[in-house]
Formats: structure tokens, sequence, C-alpha cells
């Protein structure tokens, strides 16, 4: 970096610093928000040789208001607006990422502003003012001549961003959204995602993990080093001793979180570009945040959500190491002061953090980031709290001890509630205890319809924490154990011997019950990080399931050895996901038979049986039955892919899942029909989809002829007390007249159906 020949800089000293101590005294001198931010892009543009420099800074509705500038013409200040996403500072501010130009106006993104003058600027830098995750501003250079930027000026212009962030969330700043303002007085309703299910009543508590890092610039970068080294040392230790934690239990998938969580804190590229911002002049903790900040932006554009979520453990490490930087762990202080009714409530959360809570005082936790794969959500099941994610603006809403209610059952955060509503949940949870009573007694009562006809009720797993519900539901055996789900939590691929143990954990709790494992359906928006794969367009129908099992046989043969040996003198049922063709089961099928033999050549004892099945998930496959079900031994129908692909509907896209309904005539015909070729050919069949766990979708089946169905083990009571008032016989009869007659949704006639004959729904 030049510097300009009147600043008389020593040659020696870093330009960072330099700044820093610019930047502090600015902030230092009496002055009002908008004065400093006019000196500072003065500073900047003098210190870096540019002939502009710009703080734009982001309003409510995501635009972009220019609030100073040094260069470009005055009257454009709060006059030039952006709008998302616009121009290349729309850019930066939407990728938080820098963006280095030599001939900006040449760019296809750039967006001529005539007011601002900067038409014969051609070089361009801007990167994100960024807090927390969160992007602020945006702060620029600009040059005439046409040159690249080099990295000490990237590095320089972000550290100034990241002080500029301090500022303006302190407030200084009129008119600067550091956030959105809501009002903290009325009640609000968010809604989220289910983590894990249940219901809580009670108090907000915020997981505030910030640590404000003032000092940015360091004089002596070799006690830095030494701080930053300690810090990790002591970070290690503390996961190691919560890995320790008798009460954890010995195994389970939260367990591999943890292990996970280990491996990211022993992480040498952390350490390692940490350690080069430290050299670059930074404090230990300016160097955490600066770190911190480019895996948030990493996290911003990444769009796998397994990666999203392994990026936010990184995340939360880097908080808890600049809480262990600023001497203030967590631990004893937030502890003690904990009410006894808390709502843990975060941004996000790594799964450390949770365990840090006094469990026993812990109601429920709301995230405002993290979803159903995100490891804190296994760990919130692990230990039994009702759990939402995804619930965006809870944060802004809350303070510390707002009344809160966690409807973990339908995804509502309610926030203030009024006396109605908390009487109306007190009674909800109330009923639901009342309920959850007389599921319990109905546990070891056979699912047995009015008319005699026995339904098996199984339960959908994918963890071996899952596994007690099959006990504590009552059910009849476990009808689809997702066995990636153990992949999915992993930092690296779990060995033979790891998916063995935990395969051989699963039979020998499920004891006499039968176990369904379905074989690894990961692939598509199902990411492993350890498996290469490419972008793909539409994930839902591309190299998924089977088709990657049978294309990388490796994994699916370690697998198929792992359940083989689990089996071993046992009974194992295998499933197939995605199947579109019988040509995929048959050559899955072949492997199947190698890995018998090669156990039986090298003497260890097979499975009793292998009884091998297939998910009717694939619309050609309907029209494939004659000639899968002579091949295979049971089918089970995954609803929730197979509807997917009937109505050409995304599961994952809001704007269209749940458009369609599967109580539609068309689907109920395709399901019909998978049930009378199962007949036909003398195979047990079932239901594994989500709509086998909800009363009045289930008592359809049961119209159809399913007489096996899977669901979630919180199902289980609901859909039990509805085949114990019903009478199979006289639905059949109404389903069959009824499903060629009625067009469109059979919904309601099923539900008068239920109310006239009494069905518990
Ligand atoms: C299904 O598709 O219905 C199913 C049970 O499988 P998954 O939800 O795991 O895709
Ligand atoms: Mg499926």
């Amino acid at each position: 970096m030049q510097m300009k020949g009147g600043d008389r800089i020593a040659p020696s000293e870093p330009a960072l610093r330099i700044i820093m101590r610019r930047l502090r005294e600015i902030m230092a001198e009496p002055s009002d928000g908008q004065s400093r931010l006019d000196k500072i892009v003065r500073q900047i543009a003098g210190l870096m040789v540019a002939e502009v420099s710009s703080i734009y800074l982001k309003r409510q509705d995501g635009s972009l208001e220019l609030f100073a500038t040094e260069g470009l013409n005055p009257g454009a200040v709060h006059t030039t607006l952006l709008k998302r996403g616009e121009g290349l500072v729309g850019r930066c501010a939407e990728l938080a990422v820098p963006i280095n130009e030599p001939d900006a106006q040449n760019h296809p993104a750039f967006a001529y502003r005539p007011e601002t003058g900067e038409e014969i600027y051609h070089s361009f830098l801007a990167v994100p003012i960024l807090r927390g995750g969160e992007v602020l501003g945006v702060l620029t250079i600009q040059n005439r001549t046409a040159k690249e930027y080099s990295d000490e000026d990237v590095e320089v212009l972000q550290t100034t961003a990241m002080v500029l962030a301090e500022h303006l969330v302190s407030g200084a700043v009129a008119g600067a959204n550091a956030g959105a303002q809501f009002s903290r007085t009325v009640g609000h309703v968010v809604r989220g995602q289910p983590l894990s299910e249940g219901l809580a009543l009670g108090h907000a508590v915020l997981h505030d993990a910030r640590v404000v890092v003032t000092e940015v610039a360091a004089d002596d970068p070799d006690a830095e080093q030494h701080r930053l080294e300690a810090a990790v040392a002591e970070l290690q230790a503390s996961i190691n001793e919560m890995l320790e934690q008798g009460d954890l239990g010995a195994s389970g998938e939260h367990r591999d979180v943890l292990e996970a969580y280990r491996m990211f804190a022993h992480d040498r590229g952390w350490l390692r570009r940490m350690k080069d911002a430290i050299g670059r002049g930074m404090t230990a903790e300016a160097a955490v945040e600066r770190v911190q900040n480019d895996t948030r932006s990493r996290m911003l554009r990444q769009p796998d959500a397994y990666w999203r979520e392994r990026l936010k453990d990184l995340d939360a490490l880097s908080d808890r190491l600049l809480r262990v930087l600023s001497g203030s762990p967590r631990v004893q202080g937030e502890i003690a002061s904990l009410p006894r009714d808390a709502v843990l409530c975060a941004r996000s959360m790594g799964p450390a953090d949770l365990l840090d809570y006094d469990r026993s005082r812990l109601r429920g936790l709301v995230l405002e980031e993290s979803g159903r794969q995100s490891h804190v959500a296994i760990v919130a099941r692990a230990l039994g709290i009702p759990a939402i994610g995804d619930a965006r603006g809870v944060i802004e809403r809350v303070e510390q001890g707002t009344p809160i209610i966690v409807d973990a059952d339908s995804g509502e955060v309610h926030i203030r509630p009024n006396t109605g509503v908390i009487a109306a949940y007190r009674d909800k949870a109330r009923f639901r205890a009342r309920r959850q009573r007389e599921y319990r007694a109905l546990r070891d009562t056979p699912a047995v319809t009015r008319d005699g006809q026995r339904v098996e009720l199984h339960i959908n797993a994918g963890l071996e924490m899952d596994v007690p519900h099959l006990a504590e539901s009552g059910a009849d055996g476990i009808g689809l154990f997702r066995t990636e789900l153990q992949f999915m939590v992993s930092a690296t691929m779990p060995r033979l011997e790891r998916q063995t143990q935990m395969y051989r954990a699963i039979l020998e709790e499920a004891g006499d019950k039968p176990v369904v494992f379905r074989t690894l359906d990961v692939g598509g928006d199902k990411a492993l990080p350890y498996l290469r794969q490419p972008a793909e367009e539409n994930p839902a129908l591309g190299w998924r399931a089977i088709r990657l099992s049978l294309d990388r046989p490796g994994l699916l043969r370690t697998q198929v050895r792992a359940l083989l040996r689990a089996a071993s003198g046992r009974h194992l049922r295998l499933m197939l996901p995605m199947v579109s063709t019988v040509g995929e089961v048959d050559r899955a099928r072949a492997l199947i038979d190698r890995e018998v033999q090669i156990m039986d050549r090298r003497g260890v004892a097979r499975p009793i049986e292998v009884r091998l099945g297939v998910m009717v998930e694939v619309p050609a496959l309907i029209f494939e039955l004659d000639a899968l079900l002579p091949r295979v031994d049971f089918i089970s129908v995954g609803s929730n892919d197979l509807m997917q692909y009937l109505f050409a509907a995304d599961r994952n896209n809001t704007h269209v899942a749940g458009r369609y309904d599967p109580l539609s005539a068309a689907p109920l015909r395709a399901l019909g029909a998978i049930a009378e070729a199962a007949r036909r050919h003398n195979r047990p069949f079932g239901l594994c989809g989500e709509m086998a766990g909800r009363p009045l979708e289930a008592m359809a089946l049961i119209g159809l002829g399913f007489r096996s169905i899977s669901m979630a083990p919180a199902s289980i009571g609901p859909v039990k007390s509805m085949i114990l008032s019903l009478d199979a016989e006289a639905l059949q009869r109404w389903l069959q007249a009824s499903m060629y007659a009625v067009e469109g949704s059979l919904r309601a006639g099923l539900k008068r159906f239920a109310e006239e004959h009494g069905v518990e729904i």
C-alpha cells in the first residue's frame, strides 16, 4: 500500500496500525455520528491513495443508501439509493464478500448513478460492513486508473469495516439501520420449523454469544500469538471435558456431533488463518472475528444446507473462543441466574453451547437460523428439549425475561402472549399431558379395528437415540430406519466398525421387533462432506440414493457388510430407496449376495435370513410392479417422494409443497393400485411417508387395504386411537365407491365419514 506524501509515516509501521490509530482518534473526538463517517471516508481516501471512498448503509427494506463520501458528488449523499442486489455495491452486500474490479464501469453489474459523478473512476473495491453475520452496509474505494487493488488494500479496508460496524451498532449514526427495530412491548407470533417436539411455556433467556471486539490493532504480534494459542488450548480442553461428562451417555449420535465439533476446534486451517491475521497486525480477538466474518460470508453463499450447518459450528466455536480470550466464559455467571422456566433464544448456537446450560432449568429452545439437520437440533432432541429453528425475527423482539411460548408441534413461537393465549396453552399443555397418558395407556393394546382387522404400526427412526421410542410407543417395529442420518452427523465417513457397532446396538435394543434398514439415501440435497458430488440443478431428480450407491458401490458395499455383520444370527431387513427400474434391484441384490458369500468364506455367521425390500417412490415403478414384486420380499411406499413426483411439486419448496392434497383421487388411485398389485403377488406392503402419521390420512390408507404403516413415534398414539374406533370394512366400501366417482380431494368426504362413524381423528 502506498501512502500519500503528506502523511509522513514511518515506512516500517504496518498500514493497518496507522489506520486503526486514526480511527480510534476519530471515535474519541466529540462529534456526531454523521461527521465521524465523513471523517472516516476522508481518512481512508487519504491513507489508501484513493480518489473516492464511500460508505453505503443498508435500510430496512434492504436497499443501500449513500451515507458518506469523499470524492463523489456530495449532493449524492442521502440521495443515491441502490435497490437490494443492485450494482456492484448491492452485489457486495448480497454476497457478503469483497469485490475488487479493475474496470468497474464495464462490469455487467455496474449501476450508473449520474448524480454521483463516478463515471470517471475505473477501479473499484468494495467490502461488506459485517456485524454478527449481518451485512450492515458497504465500504468502497475507487480510483481513476484501472488497477486491481492489492491483498493488503482489501485487508485494510475489511478491518476498517469491522471498526465501522461497531460504531454503527452503537447507535451513534442517526438513520443507520443497525438491525430492524421492532416493538418490544406488543405480542407477536413467529413461525419456524419444529426441531424437537413438545410444548414449553417460560421466559426468554438471550444467548448472547457476542463479545464486542474493541481493540483491533496490536503492537506486539508475538504476545497476541501466545494469547491466541493459550485460548485455543483452553477451548479444546473445555470441549474435551464436555465429552467426558458421564451424563451424555457413552454412544449415540450426539456424541458423534460433539466429536465433529471437537474436530473443528482442532482444525489447522482455522488456526492458521487466525495466526495469519495476527501476523498482519491484529489483536487475537480481531483475528478471531476476521476469520469468523469470512466463515459467515461463506455460510451465506453456501447453497448446501449440510455445509451451512457445519460452518455454523465453526462460527459458534469462534464465539466461544472470543469469550475465552475476553476472560468471560459463560458458564458460571449465566447459569446461576437462569430462571427455572428458561426458553433459550439465539440466532444460532453450537451443540456445546446448549450443554453449557443447566438442563433442569431449560424448558425450550428457539433458534433463528438453525434447521433440522443442525447439530444443536440433534442435541436438543437427545435432551428432550422442545425446540424451533428458522424462527426469523425472534431476537429483535425479545429481551431477557420476556414471556414466551414454544409450540414445537406447530412451529410457532408466541412472544409476549396475552393472558388468553397463555390460558389456551396451559390448557393445551394439560390436554397434551392427559392425551399422552391416554396414549401411554394404549401402549400395549394391539391396533385392531372394530371389525377385527389388525394393523401393524411401526416407527420411523434414523439415529440411535430414536430407538428407545420403539418400547415407549409400543410400536410393532421400525418400519424405516434412515441410515443416512448417521452419515450426515459425522464429520468423517463412519467406518465399517462404527457402522457395524451402531446397527448391532439398534438390533439389540429392538429385540424381537423387526427393523427395516434403508440403505443410504444420500445425494441430491442430502450431501456428505466427504463425498464428492457435482452441483445439480434439480437435486430431487438427480444423482441420489440407489443411483449413487450403484455408481459408487464402495459405499453401499461397506454398509451392506456392516449390516450383515451386525445381524449375524438374526433377521435382517434391507430396503432400497428411490428405485426407478427393476434393473437397479437386480444389481443391488447381486452386490448383497456377493457380500453374503464373502461372509461365508470368512466363516462369519450369516443372518438367519436377509429380506430385501424396495421403496416405491418413483411413479415409473408403479407400472413395473408385476416385474418388481416377484423379485423382492416386500415393498414400502415412500409417500413423501411419491407425492412430490406424482404432482411434480418439490417437497422442500414452500411455494409448492403442500399445494396438492395426497387425499385427492389421483394419488389415492395410485396407492390403491400399489396395494392391489402387492396383494396379487402375495407380498407384504406398507407405507412409511409422513401421511402414515396423520390420523385422517392413515384412515384412508387402511381403507385402501394397507395393514402396515410406519410413522414418527409421536403419531403412534393418535393413529392407534383412530384405528380402535374404525370399522375398516365400512370405510373400504365407502372409499371404493367414492374414489372413482369423486374428482379432486376426498378429504372432506373422509372427514364426514369419520364424524358419522365416530372415528377418532
Ligand atoms: C418418503 O419419501 O416418503 C420417505 C419415507 O423417505 P424420505 O422422507 O427419507 O425421503
Ligand atoms: Mg424418500
